[in-house]
C-alpha cells in the first residue's frame, strides 16, 4: 500500500477545501469499499480526508411531505429508521439485502451511493481494465463475465453496478444533495451515475472535492407500508435474487413501488439492480404498467419491456430470463399486498 496522510475534516468546508488543494487526496467515511481498493493497490490516495463527523446524521421530514437522509447516517439506522419503514419500506429492505450486518452498520448513505463495481478485473491490477486505468482495455469482454452488466454497457466497459440501496433509491425519485467548490447542487438520482460509454472510469456527475451531504425523497404515499390488517410490507417491494442467501451482491434485483387503484395501476415506478451498469430505471416498464390491470398478462408485458434492449455477454445470457422472472414476481407481490388481482 502506498503512503498516505490521514486528517480529519472539522466540517464541508474544510473537507471540501483540503481536497482542491490536494488532487490525489480522497474523502472516507464507512471506509467500507475504499479501504479494501487501498489495499488491492487500485486506489492510492495521497490523503485521506475523514468525512465521518460531519453533522450530516439525521433523518429529517420536509415540509412538502418527503424526507431529508443525512450523508454520514449509517446504512443500517436507514434501513431501521421509523419512517423510512413506514413511508419507504422499499428502501428499508433494498438495504437489508446488502452486505453484512457489520457492514451496514459502517457504511454511510454517501458512501453506498459512491461504492465502486466488483468486477473482478477492476479488483485486480494484473488485468486489464479501462475503468481504473482508461485506454488499457476490459478483461471482461472476453473473460469471465457471469456477473456483468447487460443494459447500458458499452464496448468499454460492461460493469453491473453493485448496490442495492440506490435501486431503490431510483424507484423512490431521490435527490441527491451535494456540495462543492462551485456550490450546492441538487441531482435527481438517475443523473447522478453515469453510463460507461467512452469513459467508465468516470462513475458520477461528482467532481473533485465535490461532497454528497444529503439525499432527499419525494413524499409518495402510494409506497408507503399498508397499515390495515398484517401486510408484512408497503406498497413496494425489492427482490433479489443471489448465489447464496445472505452477503453476496445480486445476479438480479427489482425494486418495484405500485399504485392500484381498483383494477387499474395508476403510478409505476421501477428499477433494476444487478443487470445495469448503473441503477437501473425502467421506463419502458412503467409505460406498459401504466392505465393497464394488474395482470399476469400486464407484467409479463412490462418484464419483457424491461428487458428488451438487453446486450448478453458470453456468460450472463441467463441474467435476462431472470430479470425478467424476478420483475414479474416482485409485481405480483405488491399487487397481492394492494388487492390487486394478479
Ligand atoms: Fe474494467 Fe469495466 Fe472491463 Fe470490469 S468490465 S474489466 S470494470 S472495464
Amino acid at each position: 500500500m502506498n503512503p498516505f496522510t490521514y486528517v480529519r475534516a472539522a466540517n464541508s468546508d474544510d473537507a471540501i477545501a483540503t481536497l482542491t488543494r490536494e488532487p490525489q487526496a480522497m474523502f472516507i467515511a464507512g471506509g467500507t469499499n475504499i479501504l479494501d481498493l487501498m489495499k488491492e493497490g487500485v486506489h492510492t490516495p495521497s490523503q485521506l480526508v475523514d468525512i465521518r463527523k460531519l453533522p450530516s446524521t439525521e433523518i429529517v421530514t420536509k415540509d412538502n411531505g418527503g424526507i431529508r437522509i443525512g450523508a454520514t447516517l449509517r446504512n443500517s439506522d436507514v434501513a431501521y429508521n421509523s419512517i423510512v419503514q413506514e413511508r419507504y419500506p422499499v428502501l428499508s429492505e433494498a438495504i437489508l439485502a446488502g452486505a453484512s450486518a457489520q457492514l451496514r452498520n459502517m457504511a454511510t448513505v454517501g458512501g453506498n451511493l459512491m461504492q465502486r463495481t466488483r468486477c473482478s478485473y477492476f479488483h485486480d491490477t494484473a488485468f486489464r481494465c479501462n475503468k481504473r486505468q482508461p485506454g488499457s482495455g476490459c478483461a471482461a469482454l472476453e473473460g469471465f463475465n457471469r456477473m456483468h452488466a447487460v443494459l447500458g454497457t458499452s464496448e468499454h466497459c460492461i460493469a453491473a453496478h453493485p448496490s442495492d440501496m440506490c435501486v431503490a433509491l431510483v424507484a423512490l425519485d431521490a435527490v441527491v444533495q451535494t456540495q462543492g467548490p462551485r456550490g450546492e447542487r441538487s441531482i435527481p438520482i438517475t443523473d447522478f451515475h453515469l453510463l460507461p460509454d467512452e469513459t467508465p472510469h468516470l462513475e458520477t456527475v461528482l467532481e473533485h472535492g465535490e461532497i454528497i451531504t444529503a439525499v432527499d425523497l419525494p413524499e409518495m404515499p402510494f409506497a408507503w407500508r399498508c397499515s390495515e390488517g398484517a401486510a408484512p410490507r408497503g406498497r413496494s417491494h425489492y427482490l433479489k435474487i443471489r448465489d447464496r442467501a445472505s452477503y453476496a451482491f445480486a445476479l438480479v434485483s427489482a425494486a418495484v413501488v405500485l399504485e392500484i387503484d381498483g383494477q387499474q395501476i395508476r403510478n409505476a415506478r421501477i428499477a433494476l439492480g444487478g443487470v445495469g451498469t448503473k441503477p437501473w430505471r425502467s421506463l419502458e416498464a412503467e409505460q406498459v404498467l401504466v392505465g393497464a390491470s394488474p395482470t399476469q398478462e400486464t407484467f409479463t408485458a412490462a418484464a419483457d419491456a424491461a428487458m428488451r434492449e438487453a446486450r448478453p455477454y458470453q456468460h450472463n445470457q441467463f441474467k435476462i430470463e431472470l430479470a425478467k422472472r424476478t420483475l414479474e414476481e416482485a409485481l405480483k407481490t405488491v399487487a397481492a399486498i394492494s388487492g390487486g388481482q394478479a
